[in-house]
């Protein structure tokens, strides 16, 4: 099975034959940041968005890597297989490390159940990926949020701290799916750490946190 670049309609037929197989009811209640596609015909999958942060050895590359579960993506039930990457509409391979994806041996008889795009969200990446397991999605998810976040300056360069584009566009959904989450989540000696790794720009003064476009980081 080749891993080249599939249309969604595509993707679409591969998803339709493994729900074939076995129908599945929407999970009544999704993990956190995991979503059902029914609107794409896609019942029984769900999908996640998400811009995975910097691994401990990534800090200076361009490149990321996904890090999936030794579990199914299709059941969660442990691997047994390894079948090549769904691809669709992926802009950027080779920032991206990522070749085989985990199945049982069951699902592997029926084909790939796993499917990732990334999109560029100013210098850094926005990926989103879909599958048959919300619970394994979550997973990789949690994955993915460890590790240091590029700041605000590196990921969109060319916009200030009080800049439009914060509210708008890439610079609002960045802000709120990358930023917003990681700094929430350090306390007042992480964000010391943080600042010292990654030192703000002339520019971007101690007051940037205070303002109204990051107002929501400081409650
Ligand atoms: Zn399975």
């Amino acid at each position: 099975m080749s891993s080249a670049m599939r249309s969604v309609a595509e993707i679409s037929r591969v998803f339709a034959r493994y729900l074939a197989l076995e129908p599945r009811a929407p999970a009544p209640e999704l993990p956190r940041g995991v979503f059902a596609l029914h609107h794409l015909g896609l019942p029984g999958v769900f999908g996640a968005r998400f811009v995975p942060c910097l691994g401990p050895e990534q800090r200076l590359r361009s490149t990321r890597e996904l890090v999936l579960p030794g579990r199914c993506v299709a059941c969660g039930a442990p691997a047994q297989e390894q079948l090549p990457l769904l691809r669709a509409r992926l802009l950027r391979p080779a920032q991206v490390l990522l070749e085989q994806v985990p199945h049982c041996r069951r699902h592997a008889a029926v084909g790939p159940t796993f499917w990732f795009e990334s999109t560029p969200i100013g210098a850094d990446q926005l990926w989103e990926i879909a599958a048959p397991s919300p619970e394994v999605l979550a997973d990789i998810v949690a994955r993915a949020s460890e590790g240091d976040r590029l700041p605000p300056w590196r990921a969109f360069p060319a916009l200030s701290p009080e800049s439009s584009g914060w509210r708008q566009g890439d610079g609002e959904a960045w802000l709120h799916i990358a930023w917003q989450p990681f700094w929430a989540s350090l306390g007042p000696e992480p964000r010391r750490a943080y600042l010292g790794r990654w030192p703000a720009p002339a520019g971007w003064g101690a007051a940037w946190i205070e303002l109204p476009a990051f107002a929501s980081l400081t409650a």
